[in-house]
């Protein structure tokens, strides 16, 4: 288990940490949003454009041979950290978002057709929406979506009952950015694939907090963004099953994509370059690589538990020290995000009251519009917790939520 001296100790590995904040130490609690970034992912960066950049691919010269190779291990790593053994299923995006969207545009136009249907969940972040919808009005097609309880727990039963056999995807988070509910994914993969229906799972908010297995967990398809596991902005990664990734076309044309073009017929490379056009973001892919080391190195079990322990912490304090508190998310698995609201006070106004003390939170509908409208409510305060946060910093985030409220009282 990681102690508060471990903690002390990692924490140095992010100067940003000691940046004063109107004069108080920042304590960064929106870590769901985007993570902080160790020393060894930035040093990774300047090191790629002072010693080994050069375009990928395509060059016959050292620096190209060096930077190509870089960037295929990256996709190794990649590849390992999530329990995958084929690289060639691994697929660098721009984060989750375009590795939905590119899903929900090539799997559409491979295997949608007039009056399919699409399953989402109540809980799914706006691009785990809009990609389907847009799928849905092109084609044509059914969006049903698995509800939720007060808890923040999936219906499992509804799924059952409309999972049918024109439903062709089934796209639902593993983690909800707003709830933390750690959705039985597992278990929904077994459903559909029981009826063929593929799986597309968003696990933006899971890599960095849970161990995973992509084999074992058998997903079709499987999406994260580097910047939440303490990688950089701008890079992502789309896991798909290379006889799924086969039969669908490109998303994106241009170069790297192609194995020969003619203006009467142009073919494709094989995977996973036929779905990554252009010059691919390979600085970003190696400092991701790094990043994904650096969590190997601290252990992802031992990252779970101890952010359970500040969960577990800060969830008790409020409880304990804030009246009219309201905790959105009371899943029996649940990872380290405290949604909530105090009485009637306005979301907005305890965020920039924490602001002011320093206390970095998020507030508002966390792209989750339809989740807001579930709980009758505009936005919750979502704080959202790192392995690099501390107990002290969670009592000093509660002394200052109690504080604001007994300004706005
Ligand atoms: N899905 C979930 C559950 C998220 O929490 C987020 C970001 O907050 C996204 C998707 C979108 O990720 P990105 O903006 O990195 O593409």
């Amino acid at each position: 288990m990681l102690t508060q001296d471990d903690i002390q100790l990692l924490r140095k590995d992010f100067p940003i940490l000691d940046e004063q904040i109107y004069g108080r130490r920042l304590v960064y609690l929106d870590n769901a949003a985007t993570t902080q970034k160790p020393v060894c992912v930035v040093d990774t960066i300047k090191h790629q454009y002072f010693h080994t950049n050069a375009n990928v691919h395509r060059g016959v010269h050292f620096l190209s041979h060096k930077a190509t190779e870089l960037h295929e291990a990256a996709r190794k790593t990649v590849a390992d950290f999530i329990g995958v053994p084929d690289e060639k299923g691994i697929i660098f995006t721009r984060g989750t978002t375009e590795a939905i969207n590119l899903v929900a545009s090539s799997f559409g136009e491979a295997f949608c057709n007039r009056g399919d249907q699409i399953i989402v969940s109540a809980m799914e972040h706006h691009s785990n929406i809009v990609p389907w919808q847009l799928l849905a009005e092109r084609k044509d097609l059914k969006i049903k979506v698995i509800p939720i309880s007060e808890k923040g727990e999936l219906d499992l039963d509804f799924f059952r009952t409309v999972l049918n056999e024109k439903t062709k995807i089934v796209a639902v988070s593993h983690v909800s950015n707003v709830l933390g509910t750690v959705n039985n994914v597992r278990e929904i993969i077994r459903m559909a694939h029981e009826k063929g229906v593929a799986v597309l799972v968003d696990g933006a908010q899971a890599v960095p907090h849970i161990p995973l297995n992509i084999s074992e967990l058998d997903a079709d398809f499987y999406v994260f963004s580097a910047h939440k596991i303490y990688g950089p902005t701008g890079i992502g990664v789309l896991f798909g099953k290379t006889e799924l990734l086969e039969k669908m076309p490109p998303y994106q044309g241009g170069g790297e994509m192609i194995a020969k073009v003619t203006f009467e017929r142009t073919t494709y490379n094989e995977l996973p370059f036929k779905f990554e056009a252009g010059t691919p973001d390979y600085i970003g892919s190696t400092a991701f690589a790094t990043a994904l080391k650096y969590v190997q190195n601290i252990g992802i079990k031992q990252i779970a538990a101890y952010e359970n322990e500040l969960l577990q912490y800060a969830s008790t304090a409020m409880l304990r020290n804030i009246d009219k508190l309201k905790i959105y998310g009371t899943a029996s698995e649940k990872s380290a995000v405290l949604s909530f609201n105090i009485g009637t006070i306005h979301p907005y106004d305890i965020g920039v009251l924490l602001d002011h003390q320093g206390i970095a939170v998020r507030t508002g509908h966390h792209c989750a519009q339809p989740l807001m409208d579930f709980y009758e409510i505009q936005g919750t305060v979502r704080a959202s917790f790192a392995f690099y946060n501390t107990l002290n910093e969670i009592d000093i985030f509660v002394e200052a939520v109690k504080k604001a409220v007994k300004m706005l009282s």
